[in-house]
């Protein structure tokens, strides 16, 4: 097993210092757990050539972006301006996988341009792209498996009513536009949702993108996305990445001496890199006892962490300020002018107006689906590596509101 001697969480201290030092509220990184992650992930996977492309759309902070380079990790962007700062991060343009879905043929076309690599998701496109460039710059394709998977609605997106990929019911057609247009495609991706515990959905993924590539013949890859799932609850598991790492490299090979080509299986995480490694540290504004309930009311709201409200997520929260006071039970709401709870019914320890609470998992689409809503100014983002906090982001400030408006 991989163990990592040199590897200490965030202790209460080092986060109220932040705190202290940058303001609340304020989202708080630890460098050495994301190596951590991507460690282990490496490790797990040793056994077959694996790649990793970082799926940033879950923190793109460029500092994030630099430090996942660093690493040895690649990335998956979504969006050409997730590609404009993996670039400007340092990545190569092969180092990048641009994954879109629904966009404008255009912005292919700049990433073309730009030379990352381009995994395309609809028939329509498909068909455009091999007009346009025939075998000239390759493609990998997006599939949907229809395997149903993944931590909710939401985040789900292989099912038979996703918008994602192309169904491999449109194989036929799929074959018709590479054999028309002379299209070198170069790998098969897949990507059926977030928070997938049970390995094998990916293992039955697997299954169906090696049946699906026996209609290609000189691909590279296979890339099976994402949606490793990570312990928000106390008794959560975590995806087994160590067994699945043995499966994949066992069926991989397996699929090798039928296709008589070697292939990479390649990966997308973004929550597994970047969820534990952040915190987002607020203050109690008020305690507001009611008939029914005590409330915490922080100086945050789901302007600034969305996930509970949008996918009822759930997050560890601590008091660091009073670590061991009495045990008590809260519902932890935001500042927002509309229902902004956080936490229903939960047990803190003894919350006083003006002491600090950390959400825990933080990292993963955090900041990165924070807004301006109420006209509330995002907060800061602070980096620690090597025991020293770096601020990465100013927290807003008022001007910001007005940076864009026509006055
Ligand atoms: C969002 C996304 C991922 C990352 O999913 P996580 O659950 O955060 O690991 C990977 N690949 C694609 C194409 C995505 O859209």
């Amino acid at each position: 097993m991989y163990f990592c001697a040199m590897f200490q969480p965030l202790n209460n201290e080092q986060l109220i210092a932040v705190a202290n030092e940058f303001g609340t509220p304020v989202y708080v990184y630890h460098a050495e757990q994301i190596a951590e992650r991507y460690n282990k992930l490496t490790d797990a996977f040793k056994a077959h050539p694996t790649k990793f492309f970082y799926a940033c759309k879950a923190l793109t902070n460029v500092n994030i972006l630099k430090y996942v380079k660093s690493l040895g990790g690649l990335l998956d962007c979504v969006s050409i301006n997730e590609v404009k700062l993996g670039l400007l991060a340092g990545f190569a343009p092969q180092e990048i996988l641009f994954t879109p879905n629904c966009v404008d043929f255009d912005e292919i076309v700049a990433c073309v341009d730009l030379g990352v690599r381009i995994n395309i998701d609809n028939i329509s496109i498909l068909e455009r792209f091999g007009n346009v460039y025939g075998g000239s710059y390759p493609v990998c394709i997006r599939i949907n498996p229809h395997i149903v998977a993944g931590g909710n609605y939401k985040i789900s997106t292989g099912h038979i009513d996703s918008k994602f990929g192309i169904s491999i019911h449109q194989l036929r057609h799929i074959e018709r536009i590479v054999k028309t247009t002379g299209l070198h495609v170069q790998g098969l991706h897949m990507h059926t949702g977030s928070e997938i515990k049970d390995i094998d959905v990916f293992l039955q993924g697997l299954d169906v993108m090696f049946g699906i590539a026996t209609h290609f013949k000189d691909l590279d890859f296979i890339d099976l996305g994402s949606g490793f799932k990570v312990p928000y609850k106390d008794d959560d598991q975590e995806t087994d990445v160590y067994l699945l790492g043995q499966k994949v490299a066992e069926a991989a090979m397996e699929f090798e001496r039928e296709y008589d080509r070697k292939l990479e299986i390649w990966f997308e995480p973004g929550k597994y890199l970047v969820s534990e490694c952040g915190w987002f540290v607020v203050k109690a504004n008020v305690i507001k006892q009611t008939t029914a309930t005590v409330f915490v009311g922080v100086n945050s709201g789901f302007n600034h962490l969305i996930r509970p409200m949008f996918y009822d997520s759930y997050h560890r929260i601590t008091n660091i300020s009073n670590p061991d006071g009495a045990k008590r039970i809260y519902t932890v709401v935001g500042n927002i002018c509309e229902t902004d709870t956080f936490a229903w019914d939960r047990v803190l320890s003894e919350v006083r107006e003006g002491d600090f609470l950390a959400f825990h998992n933080a990292g993963a689409y955090g900041f990165e689906m924070s807004s301006n809503f109420n006209s509330r100014l995002k907060p800061a983002e602070v980096l620690i590596q090597n025991g020293q906090p770096k601020l990465i982001r100013r927290a807003d400030v008022f001007e910001d509101l007005l940076k864009n408006q026509i006055v």
